[in-house]
C-alpha cells in the first residue's frame, strides 16, 4: 500500500433485470426539468435497424449518434460527438444515454463531461483534471464485462497515450442491467469481454494494494465468471445475468484495487496495433503464467471449453520502434506495476522483460 487514501464514487442508480430497459422512459422524463428538455442516445451501431433501435424511447427533439465500435475510443472522436451535441442545440441535454459494451459506455461518459468542459478532450486524460459536472449520464451494457458502466474512468487513446479521463463525475450517474439486450453478442466477442472481467479480478485479488473490500467483490465475480463459461447447461438469459453481475463487481473490484501486468502489457499492445481490449488481455494473459499461476490455470479450462482460439503473432511482424513504442506505454503505467509488484516495482519488471513477452504474442 499505495496511494492517496481516496473515498470512492459509485453510480447513484442501479436499475436490474429482465425488462428494466422497457423503463428507460421513464427514468428520462425523471430528468426533464421542462418541455424544452431533450436527450441524447449513444448507441453501438450494431443495433442499427434491429428492434432496439425501435424500442428507443426518442422524440423528435433528440439526437441520436451512432458509435463504431471497430476502433476503440479516441479523444478525437469525443471532441467530434461534443460538437455534434452543440450544433444540433445550444441548450445543454438533460441526459445522455450511453446503450453498448466498453467501446460506446466509454464515448458517453466522455462525451457527457466533454459538454461541459471546455477544449480537447486528450487534455483531461489523467486524474481530476476535469473541472465541472457533466450531463446526467445513463450507461446500458449490451455486452458485460469490462465494468466501464459503474467504473469512474473513460478509457482514450489520445494522440500521445492511452489513458483514462478518471475523475467522480465520470462515473455514471445511472446504469440499466438488462440481461435480455446481452442474448445476440457472439460467443467469441462474450468470450473475450468475460474474460476482461476475470483478469480484472485476477490482478487486484494478487496485487499489493488489495483490501478486503476488493477481494469481496472480485472473489463472487470470479466465481460468477466461472460459472458462465464452465457451467453451458445453463440458460444463456441465466448466465448473461450473472455475467452483468460479475461485471459489475469486478469493475468495483478494481476501483477499490488496481489492474496488473496483464493490463500494462495490453494497453500497450492496443495503443501501438489498435487490438481490442478484452482480446489484447486474453494474448497477454495467455503469456503470463509466471506472474497468475492460478489465474491462468482457470483461464485455459474456461478458453477449452468456450473453444475460442486466440490470434497469435501479433508482434512478429512490427517494426523496433512499434515495438518500444509499446514497451513505453506499458512502462508509463506506473500504478498498474505498482499494484502488481509493490513500490519497488522497477526490481521485479524490466524493459528488456516487457519486450521478451511481448515478442511471444
Ligand atoms: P465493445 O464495446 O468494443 O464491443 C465489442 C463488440 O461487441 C462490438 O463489435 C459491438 O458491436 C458488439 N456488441 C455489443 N453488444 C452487442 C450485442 N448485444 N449483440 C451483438 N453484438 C454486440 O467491447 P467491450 O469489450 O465491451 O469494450 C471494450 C472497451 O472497453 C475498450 O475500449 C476498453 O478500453 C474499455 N474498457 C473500459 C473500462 C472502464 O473502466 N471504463 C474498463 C475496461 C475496458
Ligand atoms: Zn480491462
Amino acid at each position: 500500500m499505495l496511494y492517496d487514501f481516496r473515498s470512492f464514487i459509485n453510480p447513484g442508480y442501479y436499475a436490474f433485470g429482465k425488462g428494466s430497459f422497457n423503463h428507460l422512459n421513464e427514468l428520462i422524463d425523471r430528468k426533464k426539468s421542462d418541455a424544452q428538455s431533450w436527450s441524447v442516445f449513444m448507441i453501438d451501431d450494431y443495433f442499427k435497424g434491429k428492434e432496439l433501435e425501435r424500442r428507443l424511447p426518442k422524440s423528435e427533439s433528440d439526437l441520436v449518434i451512432w458509435i463504431e465500435t471497430t476502433n476503440e475510443p479516441i479523444t478525437s472522436l469525443v471532441n467530434r460527438y461534443r460538437d455534434e451535441i452543440i450544433e444540433f442545440n445550444p441548450t445543454l441535454p438533460s441526459v445522455i444515454v450511453g446503450i453498448g459494451g466498453g467501446t460506446t459506455m466509454d464515448y458517453a461518459k466522455a462525451t457527457g463531461l466533454m459538454v461541459t468542459n471546455p477544449g480537447d478532450s486528450a487534455d483531461y486524460q489523467g486524474l481530476d483534471l476535469i473541472k465541472n459536472e457533466g450531463v446526467y449520464t445513463i450507461c446500458i451494457p449490451t455486452v458485460s464485462g469490462t465494468g466501464a458502466e459503474v467504473s469512474m474512468t473513460a478509457v482514450l487513446s489520445g494522440p500521445e497515450r492511452k489513458l483514462g479521463i478518471k475523475c467522480d463525475y465520470t462515473i455514471p450517474n445511472e446504469v440499466v442491467f438488462d440481461p435480455e439486450l446481452l442474448s445476440t453478442v457472439p460467443a467469441e466477442q462474450r468470450f473475450f469481454t468475460g474474460m476482461d472481467c476475470y483478469i480484472h479480478n485476477v490482478e487486484s485479488t494478487t496485487g499489493t494494494w488489495i483490501n478486503s473490500l476488493g477481494s469481496a467483490f472480485a472473489e463472487k465475480s470470479s466465481e460468477l465468471c466461472l460459472e458462465v463459461f464452465l457451467n453451458t447447461n445453463t440458460p444463456r438469459i441465466e448466465s448473461d445475468e450473472k455475467m452483468m453481475v460479475a461485471s459489475l463487481l469486478g469493475g468495483n473490484s478494481v476501483t477499490y484495487a488496481q489492474v496488473g501486468v496483464c493490463h500494462a502489457l495490453s494497453y500497450g499492445l492496443s495503443h501501438v496495433l489498435g487490438v481490442h481490449h478484452g482480446v489484447g488481455n486474453c494474448v497477454v494473459f495467455n503469456q503470463l503464467e509466471e506472474y497468475y499461476p492460478e489465474g491462468y490455470k482457470q483461464f485455459k479450462l474456461m478458453q477449452e471449453k468456450q473453444q475460442v482460439e486466440l490470434p497469435t503473432g501479433l508482434v512478429a511482424g512490427c517494426t523496433e520502434e512499434q515495438l518500444n513504442q509499446m514497451v513505453e506505454t506499458s512502462w508509463a503505467l506506473e500504478h498498474m506495476w505498482n499494484n502488481a509488484f509493490g513500490a519497488d516495482w522497477q526490481n521485479h519488471i524490466s524493459k528488456e522483460k516487457i519486450k521478451e513477452l511481448l515478442l511471444k504474442m
